[in-house]
């Protein structure tokens, strides 16, 4: 009886299997790995504190990686090995820095040289060479230095206020002008892309992929592990708010909370406050102990759905989100209680300024 039902509802299509999730077909891992991408954009410029890291402190930075025997990897190296199945050092990191200011040049670089450690920068490339900007012959020296030259946009534009029919095009002009202009000037074509203002949708994820790029990383904080979904790599942002010595000691020895799919799967919100089921990897994490954060403030509201087999959390914010953006957070310790495992979702209110 039972197996007549069965088939019954494989030929009638009511039946579904269980479906892998893509990003956890590619690449395939033999290891685990869990590394924290650092993401800068000024260095000791205190004109613009929300995006400024003072020079002591980005120096305090680089000393404790030093000291505390980091490997410094690029995003390219980090990303050629997890896509070559290769292991991890114990202790790895990636040094990012968006947008393409003078002060990396004039004040970060000195820095990053005299700890001998390399950086990857996304560079807007419409504003290079404009005042307080890098000049394309500055990045061609970086780059024969061994910094790694990526994509940020050429006008960094806010691609998600666009509507869902003008959105892919508009993105692809874009994304085509600031591939060709860093080819032109540098003689690479760039792989790999950041996400103007951390705001991306599946349609840009798209148009990403059929132009030959291979990841794009965001803001949300999080690490990259073995099952971070490619065109969703998330980064601790260590300046501003966050430009502190602590910050870095806090987030560095963190671990990846491993994410099978999360329900909704879009930034958008269709009720406010918005709600989500993260479906979490059964692994080594004691979810019973899950925490929930709404912008970085604690809040009760989580369901937490301790099942071995289907772990999950239910999470919704007490109030309306008013920010454009918005970051749920869930971290939760290791069962052995040495570690906290962190993850992050970006909501995006498109109709809010910056
Ligand atoms: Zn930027």
């Amino acid at each position: 009886m039972r197996s007549t039902l069965f088939i019954i509802l494989i030929f009638s299509g009511l039946f579904v299997f269980p479906q892998i999730a893509e990003h956890k077909i590619f690449p395939p891992v033999k290891s685990s790995f869990d590394v924290p991408i650092l993401a800068y954009h000024r260095f000791g410029d205190n004109r613009y504190r929300s995006t400024n890291t003072s020079l002591d402190v980005f120096e305090q930075h680089l000393r404790y990686l030093k000291e505390n025997q980091y490997t410094v990897l690029t995003f390219g190296e980090a990303f050629k090995r997890w896509k070559n199945n290769e292991s991890f050092p114990a202790k790895t990191t990636v040094i990012t820095i968006d947008d393409g200011y003078s002060s990396f040049y004039e004040n970060g670089w000195p820095l990053l040289k005299k700890y001998g450690f390399l950086a990857t920068i996304f560079i807007q490339t419409d504003i290079v060479g404009h005042k307080d900007f890098i000049s394309w012959a500055q990045f061609a020296e970086l780059q024969k230095a061994g910094i790694e030259i990526q994509n940020h946009s050429d006008l960094h534009d806010f691609f998600v206020n666009y509507n869902d029919a003008e959105r892919a095009g508009k993105f692809r002009e874009d994304l085509i002008k600031s591939t060709a202009l860093i080819e032109q000037n540098l003689g690479k074509r760039p792989e790999y892309y950041v996400y103007p203002y951390g705001e991306w949708t599946k349609d840009m994820v798209q148009v990403l992929k059929e132009t030959g790029y291979s990841a794009a990383l965001v803001q949300n904080s999080g690490l990259f592990c073995e099952t971070s979904d490619p065109f969703e790599i998330p980064r601790f942002p260590l300046g501003g708010y966050f430009g502190t010595f602590e910050e870095l000691k806090r987030k560095i020895g963190l671990k990846a909370l491993r994410i099978e799919k999360t329900i909704p799967d879009s930034p958008f919100l269709s009720q406010n406050p918005p709600e989500i089921r993260v479906e979490v990897l059964p692994g080594k994490v004691n979810l019973k102990k899950a925490q929930f954060f709404v912008a970085g403030t604690k809040c009760e509201n989580i369901k937490i759905i301790d099942d071995p087999n289907n772990p999950a959390v239910i999470l919704k914010a007490t109030s309306p989100l008013t920010a454009r953006r918005t970051l749920y957070t869930i971290t939760a310790p290791s069962k052995d209680g040495k570690t906290w495992h962190w993850y992050s979702y970006e909501w995006i209110r498109p109709e809010v300024g910056e």
